[in-house]
């Protein structure tokens, strides 16, 4: 049995397909070697950018094909619906958006047509940091202006895909907290050219996780940074990451009803095929009913997923759909895993199934990129006008 699409149109229709077709030639097998080695999809990440699906969001006439978010949502949902981890190459999609929203001209025509034909990769974004975690206006790495360029110090932690991307979107401070009105002021974007930056005080260092996500620790020891890299205004880069993060929202959204999908498809085949006591696991209630409660929560959080990015195409306020999109996505997900993990019995936990992997991989997105707490705080203060709680 296939979940069905929701109905997005003839084109979106075709992208999904084409997505399916690639994600085809990377089975369970190719993903479960990577796991055991804690290896990066390089051939994966490569035939999805070669394919073009990775700049979807590019205008046309920096090389993409200027297609709206909901054709990267489609993509990644589809990415892990075929039981692949978009983690690898999914922040590409929503951090070229502060580039083109508000970097200059000149740095949209130098990095955008190299980022859409896959020459270089724009993978790494540094927010978090060790001692501020989700408190992103108590960072500590620190730009300091010195004539043409900034010399940067500080630590990130997180930072995934380091290791695999040519470029790095770098939040840092420019101006003390202490001497800004606001604690959102004072911090810059900058593009960092991360060849040039290990040459020249950089270092990276891998954290081993629960699942295979490439993530690393960042550590920054004077390294310069040419002012031509800052992105926007000085002081003002709060508000360009800000920007980027309803869309960042949506498409994690998306990730997590493919995941759900992929559960819910894998859970149902099993509960059909599998015979104990001389008839299917599946005609029990006590399987079926978890699955399909899963299978309505997936559908119910799948049309706020299209509302918010039906929201954000249309230029309108979606800070709380997507907000909530992504909260209850990642709720759903994790809703269809536990359920499919009790339908297969010991077989869940068998690497060979693929559920124990995707069971790991999609519990991240209930702490990443903001944990369920924080968008409750947001519900809370920005939609129902509660005092704020931190
Ligand atoms: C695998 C992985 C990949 C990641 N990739 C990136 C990346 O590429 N780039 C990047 O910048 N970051 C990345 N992150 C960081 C991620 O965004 C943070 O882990 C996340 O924002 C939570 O921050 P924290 O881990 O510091 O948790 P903390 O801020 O320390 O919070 C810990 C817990 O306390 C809760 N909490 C904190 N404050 C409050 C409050 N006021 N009210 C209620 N509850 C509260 C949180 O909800 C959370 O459950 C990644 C994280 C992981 C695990």
């Amino acid at each position: 049995m296939t979940i069905g699409d929701f109905d997005q149109g003839e084109e979106i229709a075709t992208i999904r397909e084409n997505v399916r077709r690639l994600c085809e030639t990377f089975p369970g097998e190719y993903w479960r070697d990577l796991d055991r080695e804690a290896a990066y999809p390089t051939e994966f990440v490569k035939a999805l950018s070669d394919a073009g699906f990775l700049s979807v969001l590019i205008p046309e006439a920096y090389g993409g094909s200027g297609l709206p978010l909901s054709a990267a949502a489609a993509i990644l949902e589809e990415v892990q619906k075929a039981g692949a981890n978009g983690g690898a190459c999914h922040a590409q999609m929503y951090i070229m958006g502060a580039l083109l929203r508000h970097g200059s001209e000149e740095q949209k025509q130098k990095y955008l047509p190299r980022i859409a034909s896959g020459e270089l990769r724009l993978q790494a974004f540094g927010v978090t940091e060790p001692s501020s975690g989700t408190d992103t206006s108590s960072i500590k790495t620190f730009a300091r202006r010195e004539g043409d360029h900034y010399v940067v110090n500080g630590q990130k932690v997180w930072t995934s895909r380091a290791e695999h991307s040519d470029l790095m979107l770098l939040l840092a401070r420019t101006t003390p907290k202490e001497q800004v009105a606001k604690r959102t002021d004072g911090l810059s974007v900058f593009i960092v050219d991360m060849q040039a930056a290990k040459r020249a005080g950089m270092s990276i260092k891998p954290i081993r996780t629960m699942m295979n996500h490439a993530t690393t620790e960042v550590f920054f020891d004077n390294v310069v940074v040419p002012s031509e890299n800052l992105i926007g205004q000085e002081g003002k880069g709060f508000r360009y990451i800000l920007s980027g993060m309803n869309a960042e929202r949506i498409l994690i959204a998306a990730e997590c009803v493919g995941d759900a999908k992929w559960f819910l498809e894998k859970a149902s085949a099993y509960a059909k095929e599998r015979v104990v006591f001389g008839r299917p696991i599946g005609q029990n209630q006590g399987i079926q009913f978890p699955i399909a409660k899963a299978y309505a929560q997936m559908r119910a959080t799948e049309l706020m997923v299209h509302q918010a990015a039906a929201l954000f195409e249309a230029g309108k306020d979606c800070g709380e759909q997507a907000n909530m999109a992504k909260m209850l996505a990642a709720e759903a997900s994790w809703a269809a895993a536990e359920a499919c993990v009790q339908t297969h019995g010991g077989f869940g936990f068998a690497e060979e199934y693929d559920v124990e992997r995707k069971f790991r991989e999609t519990r991240l997105y209930q702490v990443a990129p903001i944990s369920t707490n924080l968008i409750l705080s947001y519900i809370a203060e920005h939609v129902l006008g509660m005092p704020r709680s931190y």
